[in-house]
């Protein structure tokens, strides 16, 4: 018979108290950095993970706001050490994902934000089956660009590389759990916070967690 001790253990069973690594991706100009930035100011469950990079910081970026700004030879020496969760190289530079402070916030239950590119989402999946992939796309290919020029941060070759490498990352949407379209951002965000609390909701991940 139901009682208050059967429902509180069943309670304990399969609710699930531990946080998720997030990994959201999308071609340049897609909108993830904006959308994150509104996603962790919005939800006191989501952490965004401060990748390590060998490119140079862009204006107005700040080392260890945006990113760690690192050498590569210190960059090589982390991957030897085992310092990152995932790492690749994107446009020619490096980039990881540092993982004793993933670790640390997903013991606090945390959802740990990870905005990298479709190789180190593949990574994160084979490493960490619950975690969740999501792809976010522009509304269209004229937006897009209309998005890449108004950065206006990057020389003709520089887009241009950005453009084929973004070729390339959309044949990989079909590997990813999500896709949400940065229309308008609020919804963007709206639906991505849906999507977190859809997973930490699934009896299935409660389940692999005994
Ligand atoms: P950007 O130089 O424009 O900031 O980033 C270039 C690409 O690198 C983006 O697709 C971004 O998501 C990805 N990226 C940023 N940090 C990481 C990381 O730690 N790991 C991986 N695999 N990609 C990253």
């Amino acid at each position: 018979m139901l009682n208050n001790a059967v429902f509180n253990s069943a309670m304990k069973k399969w609710s699930r108290s531990g946080g998720r690594l997030v990994v959201i991706s999308s071609p340049t100009a897609g909108g993830k950095t904006t959308v994150c930035a509104e996603l962790i100011k919005s939800d006191s469950t989501c952490v965004r993970s401060i990748s390590c990079t060998t490119r140079r910081p862009r204006k107005g970026e700040k080392d260890g706001v945006d990113y760690y700004f690192i050498g590569e030879n210190v960059f090589r020496e982390r991957i030897k050490q085992g310092f990152f969760l995932e790492w690749a190289k994107v446009h020619d530079s490096y980039y990881g994902t540092p993982g004793l402070r993933a670790k640390a916030l997903l013991k606090k239950g945390k959802n740990v934000i990870l905005t990298i590119d479709v190789k180190g989402g593949r990574q994160v999946k084979k490493n960490f089956k619950d975690a969740c992939l999501i792809f976010i796309l522009p509304p269209s290919f004229k937006e897009m660009l209309k998005r890449i020029k108004m950065r206006g941060t990057e020389s003709r070759p520089v887009v241009n590389l950005r453009l084929s490498t973004a070729e390339k990352e959309l044949r990989e949407l079909p590997a990813y759990e999500y896709l949400v379209i940065n229309d308008s951002l609020n919804d963007a965000v709206c639906s991505i916070k849906a999507i977190i609390k859809a997973e930490n909701s699934k009896i299935k991940h409660a389940k692999e967690a005994h």
